[in-house]
């Protein structure tokens, strides 16, 4: 059956990237209603940090990527690490090197120097028992073999061939006893039955090495799919130049995480040309075996696009969820003004982001501070006195504050100064909310209510 995993550093916050891999890896297991595996790498201890592990489980869970098994912690199994080393050393796959630092950067040097591709020369793999002294520092090595190739059928890219005379012998266990990436990864991969894996092609050149080490293990690799990198819009790797990388910047930013995975399936993986998937279509639609073999490069517009699809075709109560957060961020009280609900529809043609939607509705909860200046400069003053303050008592006597009533009230002033809608809605509008821009005016009085209307509609005209 299917295992997945995602095998984070926690080094930094969940970038897209890293999101984008993880929802693959999600996908492919509930494609298959098989296992999917959060493992966080942290046996780089100087670079991992647990504000790093605590943002990789955040992003993981605003995604809605929940994992079956984990989080697995690496650190937490040096104790198998060493056991796997002790058995490779035994059965003489793996070997002790003396070699010195100094040893080893001379060698480097000469090597560049020869315009050879840097790697150990293989010194220590013969010593004999005897030769050695394990009380002397040293590091573990693997054997890799020196002939032959190594082979894989990547899901992404086909198949890929190293020649194992390209390979050196990998440290497996620093001098202080510590294992290394390569080695670990292999270990828990094995241990965690994980049968894809699915990652960043900057991996690459580790498959052949960690291929070697499964089949010395007499273990059967996984299926690997290696994943293209991510562009910015100017075609160089996504990087931070490009905006918000973090995916919680992405939900402090105002997006649905419904737009950010559909946004991340996307971007390197196609069905045709279709655009919108609901998360149902995402996991029976989605294989590994279609991956593009291009790199994809990023798109805010089309992220916001995508947004806005889902802001306006989402049920509402849950945009008003999500759009919580953003109204606490504004520090809005919600009990001062209308449900979300009833904005939400509103705005939702009208925006892109939450963040969008939370900064237009603020004054239907409180006071504008200002004008916009430009509005209030076209709209206002002196030229809307007169309208204003006839609007302002055909509103006040409206027993009923319904959208009709209102409607009606600008109506008849409009009438009755013999002048156009705009004469009376436009300094109405910036009256009432501050800026030049809003819904249809009839809504949007009727959800500031009466009275706050009418009060800065007075406060307008003072
Ligand atoms: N920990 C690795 C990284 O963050 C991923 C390893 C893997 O997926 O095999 O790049």
């Amino acid at each position: 059956s299917v295992v997945t995993r995602f095998a984070p550093s926690p080094t930094g916050y969940l970038h897209v990237g890293g999101a984008r891999t993880a929802l693959y890896s999600w996908l492919h297991a509930q494609r298959h209603h098989g296992e999917f595996v959060l493992r966080i790498e942290d046996t780089d201890r100087e670079r991992s940090t647990d504000e790093a592990v605590q943002a990789i489980l955040d992003g993981m869970e605003w995604l809605g990527l929940e994992h079956t098994q984990g989080p697995y912690y690496q650190t937490q199994r040096f104790d198998r690490y060493k056991e796997v080393v002790a058995q490779l050393l035994e059965e003489g796959k793996a070997y002790r090197c003396y070699c010195s630092k100094e040893r080893l950067d001379e060698l480097r040097e000469q090597q560049m120097t020869a315009k050879e591709k840097p790697r150990y020369d293989g010194k220590c793999r013969h010593l004999t028992k005897e030769q050695q002294d394990i009380t002397q520092a040293h590091v573990i090595r693997f054997k890799n073999p020196q002939e032959g190739k190594v082979t894989w059928n990547d899901a992404v890219k086909g198949e890929i061939t190293f020649a194992n005379s390209e390979l050196d012998d990998l440290i497996i266990a620093r001098t202080d006893g510590t294992p290394t990436y390569n080695f670990t990864v292999v270990v828990d991969d094995w241990d965690m039955k994980i049968t894809q894996v699915i990652r960043g092609d900057d991996h690459v050149n580790n498959t052949p090495r960690q291929i070697n080490i499964f089949k010395a293990l007499n273990a059967t690799a996984p299926e690997y799919a290696h994943v293209p990198m991510i562009l910015g819009d100017d075609g160089k790797k996504l990087s931070k130049r490009h905006g918000a990388v973090s995916v919680m910047q992405y939900r402090d930013d105002g997006y649905l995480p419904q737009a950010v995975l559909n946004y991340l399936i996307r971007l390197g993986w196609s069905h045709g040309d279709q655009e919108i998937f609901s998360l149902e279509e995402m996991k029976s639609l989605f294989d590994i075996h279609d991956i593009n073999k291009a790199a994809s490069a990023f798109n805010t517009d089309k992220l916001r696009w995508l947004n806005q699809h889902y802001i306006k075709t989402l049920p509402v109560k849950e945009v008003a969820a999500a759009l919580q957060w953003h109204i606490d961020n504004l520090g809005l009280n919600l009990s001062e003004g209308p449900a979300l609900e009833l904005l939400i529809p509103l705005f939702s043609e009208r925006v892109h982001t939450l963040k969008e939607l939370a900064e237009s509705i603020v004054y239907f909860y409180q006071d504008y501070q200002e004008f916009d200046a430009g509005a209030a400069k076209k709209h206002l003053r002196p030229v809307a006195k007169e309208p204003l303050e006839l609007v302002a008592s055909k509103l006040s006597e409206l027993n009923e504050w319904t959208a009709a009533s209102i409607q009606s009230a600008i109506d008849a002033t409009a009438e009755q100064l013999s002048v156009g809608m705009g004469k009376v809605g436009m300094p109405l509008r910036v009256a009432v909310t501050g800026a030049g821009q809003s819904p249809n005016l009839d809504v949007t009085l009727l959800h500031i209510g009466q009275a706050r209307c009418l009060e800065r509609i007075r406060k307008a005209l003072a």
